[in-house]
């Protein structure tokens, strides 16, 4: 198997995987969006709120906050040897706000240098009067559990193989079809510019028929797009995933 990234930045992920199959995948994507840990608020306590939302709902707000992640210093809450918090398994958050002001995700103190709200997401508007005034806590969770833990958005797609036959007649009406614009004619000649960008619609076979192109998808080779919420780089998501997913592979074949 072979990887070869395309683009990588913090916030998203696009790379091609060859030589695998649809199982592995597909199991490589679900891996990504729902086992790979990441904080979320999972507990508040008000000590006031006279704002115009409930407790249930700011909370609610609250838990969908993406938090900058330090998977190297932290364990899962319930796995942890402190029986009731510490800092290697929970970060905590203050909260005050008088109005009339709008609460965001920055005004979140957090306890910890690193792992911090990601800034500018409003939370509440503030009237007159009133005030807000919370702690909250952060555990790392997985999205099997709650979509509040999924640490990103992950496509993927066969790659696809375009073939334009002897018969093409340059007629132009694929070219015209084609909704990502990357079949051009060029010098008596179809090309495409680059067939990464096609999106497998087919509306260039409507157009001109099979015996003129066809685009078939490869089932052994994968692009995927990652796109973090914020909490961790997608390269480390990425990584993580191949080991949590070699750790079923090993522990399967212990158990054999
Ligand atoms: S399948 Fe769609 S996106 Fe791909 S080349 Fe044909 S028309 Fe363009
Ligand atoms: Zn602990």
């Amino acid at each position: 198997m072979e990887i070869d990234v395309l683009s990588s930045d913090d916030r998203s992920l696009r790379f091609i995987l060859k030589d695998g199959n649809p199982s592995l995948a597909n199991a490589l994507r679900r891996v990504m969006t729902s086992e790979v840990p990441v904080l979320a608020i999972e507990d508040v306590e008000f000590i006031e709120n006279s704002s115009s939302l409930y407790d249930e709902v700011l909370a609610h707000r609250l838990g969908l906050i993406p938090i900058k992640t330090d998977l190297s210093v932290l364990n899962f809450r319930d796995e942890c040897k402190c029986e009731s918090g510490c800092p290697s398994c929970q970060v905590e958050f203050t909260l005050k706000k008088k109005g009339p002001a709008i609460v965001y995700s920055d005004d979140l103190k957090s306890t910890s240098k690193t792992m911090k709200p990601l800034p500018g997401i409003p939370l509440v508007k503030l009237g007159k009067k009133q005030a807000i005034e919370l702690k909250a806590t952060a555990v790392l969770g997985t999205a099997k559990e709650h979509a509040k833990w999924q640490p990103a958005v992950v496509g993927y797609k066969y790659y696809p193989r375009i073939t334009i036959s002897e018969r093409c007649t340059r007629c132009g009406d694929c070219v015209e079809a084609c909704p990502r614009k990357i079949l051009v004619v060029k010098k008596d000649k179809l090309t495409v510019t680059d067939e990464k960008e096609c999106i497998l619609c087919r509306a260039c076979m409507d157009a001109c028929g099979e015996e003129a192109i066809t685009v078939e998808g490869d089932d052994k080779t994968f692009i995927y797009e990652v796109e973090s919420t914020g909490g961790l780089e997608p390269i480390e998501i990425a990584t993580r995933s191949c080991d949590i997913l070699m750790g079923k592979a090993q522990e399967l074949a212990s158990r054999l």
